[in-house]
């Protein structure tokens, strides 16, 4: 309550003036400020009690005057706080003086103050009063964001406020405008269109929204600044929005990356280059075998995702090889072209296709819905190759054969669904070319597998897919090793690994064993001179011949110069030959063994037990060695039958005076019965599986 003059009493106005003393010490504290006053006469002073706690003093402790002032004042302010003191008593107006003091405790601090001389009526000043204000916090704030405008202003970026609305630069850094060539005034008159040329009004509102839209911290874009001198360069930007004076905003960070770009999308070109030569074949220009295999990898993983069907169309030409031989290669090659042309006018654009090799063409149909679907396609295919091509002056039908197999319906992987297209794909050509077939069950087992295997047989031996593969023969009187068998495997490029016992009696029949017996000779005979040659013993080398191969005029020749190409001695060798094989013939084959045996080979029975060998050709065989076969020691130890053939046939390799081997011998029972009966060797998963010759060279160097 204000003092009344009139009514209030001296005691009542007493309490109501200490009342408000307090209030306004209150006001100074919640304010940081205090006031005061100093008697220009005696140099005397009053201080509020929040003055003392400025300078971080208890209230009254000491006794101020105008030097308790100019003690805490920092030297280097106080030069300007006598000019303020002089200035305030001419002026007859309040000064304000801002500086930093030092507290009792040391601390620094800033300090505002406002003050007033008070005259006499001489016009002579006698006191003077004002408020101190500290602002410490102000000033430290004040201090940080001038830093921090420093950092901004010389940042590696160039930075540039602009405003939402207008897209008129609001603020740009140093950076900026010693980038873009302009003084801060011209680039403050200027917008983003006109130092972006490649911007549109209408791209910037759709960048604003998808980025008000997506909720995304920022964007991030590359344009081209133009300078003022019309040169140009590029940035990569970072937009993020702001407020700038309370106005909405938008706040660019841009970065030179002319340099990379230069350097990167160069590289980048280099490595699509690179990447579209690693994924397309070269002929055609459609996707190769390797990319293939990622489509369909992708084929499979959408539609497993999705639920859907896809279709995988095997395509084989019809009677390229004729045209091959008789219009030679570079018409072949033409046929290929044209024929992946019409191929891809055939089908959408989200289908793709692959050339396998040679003359082979995959299709895939993706999120097929019903197999009329994927006849209506492979239907359009072959009308499409109705129409004949003329290729330099030839007139060619080229017709196609193709095998469909769908996910999920036949297969759910890779290797299923090709192998299905494929043998659907035999079957096409079986049943007179020109047509397509579709898988179905009825097909994989026998009828298509001798087609498929043939044509793939043949290219096998061209392109030698072959490999040879090792498994040890364990001599168990003494536990060393004997030697080795030679197995071929054969690495289908897309039927995987596929048995010997699938592919040999094919080849035997085809007349091909030959060549693939001779690939598996000298590929064995090469890896047992490498490993001698590095010392580790490999003992003697079992080949599996066919009796064909034997039978062949240069066997020996070629065994011979085989060996001598090899660095491969005769005594390291031994030669397999069935039981059945050689009792096909007796006679012709005594003939023939007998001449190997002369050049100083061993010879050894497989599978014995077999086939029907009578004990009068057994005696005229020169063979050094009787193979038991696996589906005797099978018998160990539960068949009686079988295990007493084994004895029969152990008494019979003795009294012929043969070497013996047990094969497929797997457990510890069956070694011990063939230790216990005296068979000397034995062959089998017992010891090892076969290995490819990396995977033995450890073998041998650990057994
Ligand atoms: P094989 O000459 O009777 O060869 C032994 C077969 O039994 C091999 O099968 C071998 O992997 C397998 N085997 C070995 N130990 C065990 C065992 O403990 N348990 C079981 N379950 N199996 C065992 P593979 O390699 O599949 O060869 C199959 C047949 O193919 C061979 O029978 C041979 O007749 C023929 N073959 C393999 N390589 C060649 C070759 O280079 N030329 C010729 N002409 N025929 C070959
Ligand atoms: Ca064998
Ligand atoms: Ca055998």
């Amino acid at each position: 309550m204000p003092i009344d003059v009139q009514k209030d009493d001296l005691q009542t106005a007493l309490k109501k003036l200490k009342v408000r003393e307090g209030n306004f010490q209150q006001l100074e504290k919640i304010s940081n400020f205090g006031s005061w006053e100093v008697d220009l006469i005696t140099k005397k002073s009053i201080w509020s009690e929040n003055s003392y706690r400025i300078y971080g003093y208890e209230p009254f402790s000491i006794e101020p005057t105008l030097d308790t002032f100019f003690l805490h004042i920092l030297p280097q302010d106080a030069h300007r706080a006598k000019l303020a003191i002089q200035k305030a008593i001419q002026s007859h107006k309040v000064e304000t003086f801002q500086g930093q003091l030092h507290s009792k405790s040391g601390k620094i601090k800033d300090i505002l103050i406002n003050a007033q001389a008070l005259y006499n009526k001489d016009g002579m000043a006698i006191k003077f009063i004002g408020i101190t204000q500290d602002i410490t916090k102000v000033m430290q704030l004040q201090r940080k964001s001038k830093e921090l405008s420093n950092i901004i202003e010389n940042s590696a970026n160039e930075i540039y406020i602009v405003d939402w609305e207008t897209n008129q630069y609001l603020y740009a850094n140093q950076t900026a405008c010693d980038a873009l060539g302009y003084t801060k005034e011209e680039l403050l008159s200027l917008n983003i269109f006109d130092i972006n040329k490649e911007l549109t009004p209408q791209r910037v509102e759709e960048l604003k929204q998808s980025y008000t839209q997506t909720n995304i911290p920022y964007i991030t874009k590359q344009t081209i600044h133009i300078r003022k001198d019309a040169t140009s360069y590029h940035v990569q930007s970072n937009i993020q929005k702001t407020y700038y004076n309370s106005q909405k905003a938008y706040v660019i960070f841009d970065n030179d990356v002319t340099q990379n770009i230069m350097v990167s999308k160069l590289v980048e070109k280099q490595s699509k280059l690179l990447q579209h030569r690693a994924n397309h074949d070269e002929l055609t220009n459609l996707a190769n075998r390797a990319q293939f295999q990622e489509q369909l990898t992708t084929a499979i993983s959408v539609a497993k995702k999705e639920g859907s069907s896809f279709a995988l169309l095997f395509l084989d030409l019809d009677h390229f090889k004729d045209i091959n031989d008789s219009l030679g290669h570079d018409i072949g090659d033409r046929v290929l072209q044209e024929f992946s042309k019409k191929l891809g006018k055939c089908i959408r654009a989200q289908d793709t296709i692959a050339r396998l090799g040679g003359d082979e063409f995959t299709v895939i149909l993706h999120n097929i819905s019903k197999r009329s679907d994927i006849a209506m396609v492979a239907d359009k295919i072959i009308d499409a190759m109705k129409i004949p091509v003329k290729i330099a002056s030839n007139m060619l039908h080229i017709t196609t054969s193709i095998g469909i197999s769908i996910y999920p319906e036949h297969a759910q992987n890779k290797a299923g669904l090709l192998k299905f297209a494929d043998t659907a794909m035999y079957k096409a050509k079986d049943q007179g070319r020109n047509n397509y077939q579709f898988y179905s069950e009825g097909m994989t087992a026998h009828a298509y597998k001798r087609v498929i295997m043939e044509n793939s047989l043949r290219i096998a031996i061209k392109e030698e897919q072959f490999s040879v593969y090792y498994q040890p023969q364990i001599n168990i009187f003494n536990n060393q090793l004997a030697g080795m068998e030679a197995l071929v495997r054969w690495q289908h490029p897309t039927l995987g690994m596929v048995s010997p016992i699938d592919f040999i009696p094919l080849a035997e029949d085809l007349g091909l064993i030959v060549e693939i017996d001779r690939i598996v000779m000298k590929q064995a005979m090469q890896q047992f001179s490498t490993w001698s040659k590095h010392g580790l013993y490999p003992g003697k080398l079992s080949l599996n011949l066919a009796m064909q191969q034997l039978q062949q005029n240069d066997f020996i020749s070629n065994l011979f110069n085989t060996m001598k190409e090899c660095d491969f001695q005769k005594s390291w060798l031994e030669l397999e030959v069935t039981e059945t094989q050689v009792m096909n013939n007796p006679m012709h084959s005594i003939k023939k063994l007998q001449e190997i045996s002369d050049n100083g080979i061993s010879i050894s029975i497989d599978d014995f037990g077999t086939g029907y060998s009578s004990l009068a050709y057994l005696k005229k065989l020169p063979l050094s060695k009787l193979k038991i076969d696996k589906s005797f020691i099978d018998d160990i130890p539960n068949d009686e039958d079988g295990m007493s053939i084994i004895r029969a046939i152990i008494a019979l390799a003795k009294s012929l005076n043969l070497g013996l081997i047990a094969e497929g011998v797997e457990t510890e029972v069956q070694k011990d019965f063939l230790l216990q009966n005296s068979c000397e060797c034995v062959q089998g998963y017992i010891y090892s599986k076969p290995l490819p010759s990396q995977e033995m060279t450890t073998f041998l160097e650990t057994f």
